[in-house]
C-alpha cells in the first residue's frame, strides 16, 4: 500500500453505541513512521483495518482511553483474529496494550472468556502461544505512557462524567508534529493544555436539537459529552491547524430528527472559525507542513 506521508492518522470509527453501518464503534488508527498505533477498538475495528489493509496481528500497541463498551468491544476480535495465521493475522509476539487503570483486569478476563478458543486454536492449528499474549501497561495520572523510535504518546485525564472514571485523552507526537485524541469528554481544559500547538485536534461531539433537552435522558447524555459551540470555544483556544469531529453523538427521538452535519457545523462556527472538518469513517488525515484530508474511496 502506498503511503501519503509518514504520520497520518485515520479514523476507523467515528460512531457511538448506535449499531450503524457508516459509523462503527471508536477506533482510531496512527501510522508514525514505520509503527501502527490503534486508540481504542470499538466495534468493528478489525474490518475497518482490513479495508486498509493493515495486517491486524501487525499493530504496535493498542491504547484505551476508557472502558465504556463502545471503545472497546472489538478489543477480542483485534485480539484473537490478529493472532490466526493469515495475511492479515500472524501475530507471533504479545499484544501491547495500555491503559488506564482497568485495562489488566479486561485483558485478563479476555483470556478466560475465549479460553476455550485459545486451547483450540494452539492444539489444532498450532498457533504460537506468544502470540495470544498480551503485555498490559496501566497508568492512573498524566504523562507520556509510550516512547518508541521517535513515536512518543502523552496520556491526559479528560472529564466524562463524574461516574466516568478513568477517561484520558492522548497526545502523539512524531517528527515535531502532534495529532491529539480528545477521547469522550465535555468541555475541558486539559484537552485545551495537551491540545495546543497540536496539527490535529480530534474532539468527540454531541448534537441535539433544543426541544430534546427538556428529556431527562437527553441532558444526561449531553451531560457526558460536548455540544458544537463548546467544542468551538476548544479549537479556539488550542488553534489546531486542522480540527476534526469524531464520535458523532447525534441524539433523535421518534418526532423530533437530529441535527444535521450542516447543523453541527454552523453551531461550531459560533464559537470558532479556523478550519474544522466532521469526521466519517477511513477519513484519513496527512500531517505534514499542511494537514491533508483524504477521505475513503471504497
Ligand atoms: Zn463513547
Ligand atoms: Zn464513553
Amino acid at each position: 500500500m502506498t503511503r501519503h506521508s509518514d504520520f497520518t492518522v485515520t479514523l476507523l470509527g467515528t460512531g457511538t453505541p448506535v449499531p450503524r453501518a457508516d459509523r462503527f464503534g471508536s477506533a482510531t488508527l496512527v501510522e508514525a513512521g514505520d509503527q501502527k498505533l490503534l486508540i481504542d477498538a470499538g466495534r468493528g475495528a478489525t474490518i475497518r483495518l482490513f479495508q486498509l489493509n493493515v495486517p491486524i496481528g501487525r499493530l504496535d500497541a493498542l491504547f484505551i482511553t476508557h472502558y465504556h463498551s463502545d471503545h472497546t468491544s472489538g478489543i477480542p476480535d483485534v485480539w484473537l483474529t490478529g493472532w490466526l495465521e493469515s495475511f492479515f493475522g500472524t501475530r507471533e509476539t504479545p499484544m501491547r496494550v495500555i491503559g488506564p487503570t482497568g485495562a489488566k483486569v479486561l485483558m485478563s478476563k479476555l483470556a478466560e472468556a475465549y479460553a476455550d478458543d485459545i486451547k483450540i486454536r494452539l492444539a489444532d492449528e498450532k498457533l504460537p502461544p506468544e502470540g495470544v499474549a498480551t503485555s498490559v501497561e496501566e497508568f492512573n495520572h498524566d504523562g507520556v505512557v509510550y516512547e518508541k523510535g521517535g513515536v512518543k504518546v502523552i496520556a491526559f485525564e479528560v472529564d466524562h462524567g463524574d461516574l466516568i472514571k478513568p477517561c484520558y485523552g492522548y497526545r502523539i507526537e512524531y517528527g515535531g508534529r502532534s495529532a491529539v485524541i480528545s477521547s469522550d469528554t465535555r468541555y475541558n481544559e486539559n484537552v485545551i493544555k495537551y491540545g495546543k500547538g497540536a496539527d490535529l485536534l480530534v474532539h468527540e461531539v454531541a448534537a441535539v436539537r433544543p426541544e430534546l433537552m427538556r428529556e431527562a435522558y437527553i441532558q444526561r447524555i449531553v451531560g457526558h459529552h460536548i455540544l458544537p459551540r463548546d467544542a468551538g470555544r476548544v479549537f479556539a483556544q488550542t488553534k489546531p491547524k486542522l480540527a476534526a469531529y469524531t464520535h458523532l453523538v447525534l441524539l433523535n427521538d421518534a418526532k423530533i430528527p437530529p441535527l444535521t452535519l450542516d447543523d453541527i457545523v454552523a453551531e461550531t462556527r459560533e464559537t470558532y472559525s479556523g478550519p474544522l472538518q466532521i469526521g466519517e469513517d477511513l477519513m484519513a488525515f496527512d500531517i505534514g507542513e499542511t494537514i491533508t484530508v483524504r477521505p475513503f474511496r471504497y
